[in-house]
């Protein structure tokens, strides 16, 4: 049998495969474009199309496409064949460097915003070689971007691209301010980790809810959830073993570095988290291992499902955003140094990260807000709505006493004075783990929490190193110009503490009296929905930062607002018919023909003693009939509130009008529901229980 470091990679034209198929002058040409982003030459470009093109043809491909990310939050692909005719009637197997630059794939159809004008509507794709081309099936995939003919981003990762680009250019300007000469790059790296539920394809063929949105719409609690926490980090199933093994193999032969799998809390639920990797590389691959997680489980007769809450009452489903920033020579700038001057930097950086995270508290949050994602923040399993940042006894105790010119007590009980070579040499905190703060630091890198499990990790990170960036080009302005280096570096530490503290905190982020406090007392944001946030997307400081970085232009950011937003009311949308639907052909007529059923056993009673008051039927039949005249009430409300809503002038107002007539009305139907399927006669139920489908894998 093969061994795993036979085939990791297999499928991936990596560097390997670089190095052995090209010539010296081509590779070290293209691994230049690869590390440093200079342009690459068509002579180039053809003789790596060449031999990508021989490589793939060699490992069964026969198609190429260029991938990239829609804003449509999944992957697109267009495939075109390599063959090309011969006169003698044979065909020959070809690709150009200029099919593997760019790219004009018929995108009239994926979401522009009003980008694009549909007699303008040929979008076209350039290919991103820092993100290494793969197999999938029989088709050559070529990571792309996604562009309008006017320039303007219409994917996910041209702008992921250009916020790695600016952290890195600002980075650099710090570094060089603490004498560092040698660094090219700075470097976002990223680990996200995946949740997903496993179940059945039986049960979930039987769940329109399901197939048509990716939750359950209806269900009454099961009598067993995840009270006892047995399924965490518990044995791990047959079948969901096998199909962690193959999703396994599957994502090593693509070069995706899954590590660790493991059951979550919830039963169903698991987690699967790869090691970290370059944010633009980690990025395509969370998207190419939740798809593949998908394509895996149909194998097995299993669905995976990614969405946020997919049973209510039961925890729902995130994604931990794990990020930092290193050299291109592998130094973690968030790991605190061996040296008090070391951490002088490190300190600037968190600092760096401290201002971000408190000034784009709406930025990240809005980074995160899908209709799905908004079930699972604030309840009390995932970080709040409210954006706040732990860091841990130590590194609290090296700020405050920074901020109040105070003797630092922790380890070394060092006196913290001003100058940077007083700063104290600490340990990295891996005692403290605070799993309820949203964004945390953990010793070398910080873990940001809200993202839903079906999320791409683009918008986050854009965000994020955007932010970051910004932080970092104010410090080096003004450490440029500084007359004192130290001086002026110990004040900006000390400002940006005393600036933003009201971001830091170390308690537990699932509290009511803390949302009060971060709300009430220090003036934190709380946008609980995507219609709260989404629109703050346009807030002149955002729009500011966002385009004077060069990240987005401002009618970017405009058709980002529109397509999130419109993403959001569709999703309501088609969950709220699904409902209805649901409702009426489904549920009203099983209750009906159990009441029904009833009714005839009472009268069969009745038959052999006409003085039987058959009170047990009566009553029951008397429950049956008001629930369905409320299911029926609430259904004919809520098919009035789909109607009303497309009475909305534009799609901040139908969000609007979503979140507050919508979503309630949706609440308000599935109670009688859920209340009918518990006194029903389990034979009538239509579908099958929480209880059935969180169970059904063996
Ligand atoms: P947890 O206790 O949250 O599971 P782990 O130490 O297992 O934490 O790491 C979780 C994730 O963080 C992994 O994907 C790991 O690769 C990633 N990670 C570790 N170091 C870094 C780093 N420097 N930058 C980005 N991600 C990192
Ligand atoms: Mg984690």
């Amino acid at each position: 049998m093969s061994t795993v470091s036979d085939y990791f990679g297999s499928l991936v034209f990596d560097d390997r495969v670089m190095r052995a198929n090209l010539s010296a002058d081509v590779y070290a040409s293209l691994r230049k474009t690869i590390d440093e982003g200079t342009e690459l030459d068509i002579s180039v470009a053809n003789a790596v199309a060449q031999a990508m093109k021989d490589w793939a043809v060699a490992n069964g491909a026969t198609h190429f496409t260029h991938w990239f990310q829609p804003l449509t939050g999944i992957t697109a692909e267009k495939h075109d064949s390599f063959i090309s005719p011969s006169p003698d009637g044979s065909v020959i197997m070809e690709f150009s460097g200029k099919e593997l630059i760019k790219g004009e794939p018929d995108a009239s159809s994926f979401p522009s915003g009003g980008l694009r004008a549909t007699f303008e509507a040929r979008g076209y794709t350039a290919w991103d070689p820092t993100s290494y081309a793969f197999i999938k099936g029989r088709t050559l995939c070529i990571p792309t971007a996604f562009c309008s003919y006017g320039g303007h981003a219409l994917d996910k990762k041209t702008p992921l691209l250009r916020s790695m680009e600016v952290l890195s250019k600002q980075a650099l300007r710090i570094l060089r301010l603490f004498g560092n000469d040698t660094a090219k790059r700075v470097v976002s790296s990223v680990g996200p980790e995946q949740e997903y539920f496993l179940i059945t394809k039986e049960m979930y063929d039987k769940r329109p809810d399901l197939r048509f949105t990716g939750r359950t719409l209806f269900g009454a609690k099961p009598p067993k959830g995840q009270e006892l926490d047995d399924h965490y980090f518990g044995a791990i199933k047959p079948t969901v073993a096998a199909y962690m093994e193959e999703l396994n193999d599957e994502l090593w032969k693509l070069g995706i570095l899954a590590k660790t799998e493991h059951n979550e809390v919830a039963p169903a639920q698991h987690e699967l988290a790869p090691i970290y990797t370059t944010t633009n590389i980690a990025t395509d691959h969370n998207q190419l291992t939740m798809e593949i997680m998908q394509k895996v489980a149909a194998k097995h007769g299993l669905v995976c499902l990614l969405h946020e809450k997919p049973f209510a009452g039961v925890n729902g489903s995130g994604k931990h955003n794990n990020w930092s920033i290193a050299t291109d020579s592998g130094q973690n700038l968030l790991s605190p140094g061996e040296t008090p001057y070391e951490n002088a930097q490190f300190l600037l950086f968190l600092c760096a990260v401290i201002k971000a995270v408190d000034d784009y508290q709406d930025l990240l949050r809005l980074a995160v807000a899908t209709a799905g994602n908004d079930h699972r923040l604030g309840a009390n399993e995932a970080p709040p709505a409210v954006v706040s940042m732990f860091l841990g006894d130590e590194l609290n105790a090296v700020l405050t006493a920074i901020e109040n010119d105070t003797p630092y007590l922790g380890t070394e009980k060092t006196q913290m004075k001003l100058g940077v070579d007083v700063l104290p040499k600490f340990n990295r905190d891996n005692t403290d783990r605070n799993r309820t703060s949203p964004f945390a630091f953990t010793g070398n890198k910080f873990e940001f929490r809200m993202l839903g499990s079906s999320n791409s990790i683009a918008c986050t990170n854009i965000m994020l190193n955007s932010a970051v960036a910004e932080s970092l080009r104010i410090y080096a302005d003004r450490l440029e110009g500084a007359e004192d280096f130290e001086t002026a570096l110990h004040e900006m530490i000390r400002k940006t503490i005393k600036d933003h503290r009201r971001i830091i905190f170390n308690g537990n982020g699932y509290d009511e009296s803390w949302i009060r406090e971060a709300t009430e007392k220090r003036g934190l944001l709380n946008y609980r929905t995507t219609a709260d946030c989404m629109p703050h997307l346009l807030d002149k400081k955002n729009v500011d930062m966002l385009t004077a970085l060069g990240v987005f232009t401002e009618d970017e950011l405009r058709s980002r607002r529109d397509i999130m937003l419109e993403n959001y009311c569709k999703s309501v949308v088609i969950e709220a018919n699904t409902m209805v639907e649901m409702a009426r052909t489904m549920i009203a007529p099983a209750i009906d023909s159990y009441a029904a059923d009833v009714a005839r056993a009472a009268s069969a009673k009745r038959l052999v003693s006409p003085k039987l008051a058959c009170s047990y039927e009566t009553d029951l039949i008397g429950k049956l009939s008001g629930l369905v005249d409320e299911i029926t009430a609430k259904t004919d409300e809520l098919e009035n509130v789909i109607l009303k809503v497309h009475e909305a002038e534009d799609i901040v107002e139908e969000s609007a009008m979503i979140r507050d007539l919508m979503l309630p009305v949706m609440c308000e139907l599935r109670v009688p529901c859920d209340q009918a399927e518990l006194i029903t006669a389990k034979s009538y139920w239509p579908f099958p229980s929480y209880g059935d489908i969180l169970f059904s894998v063996k």
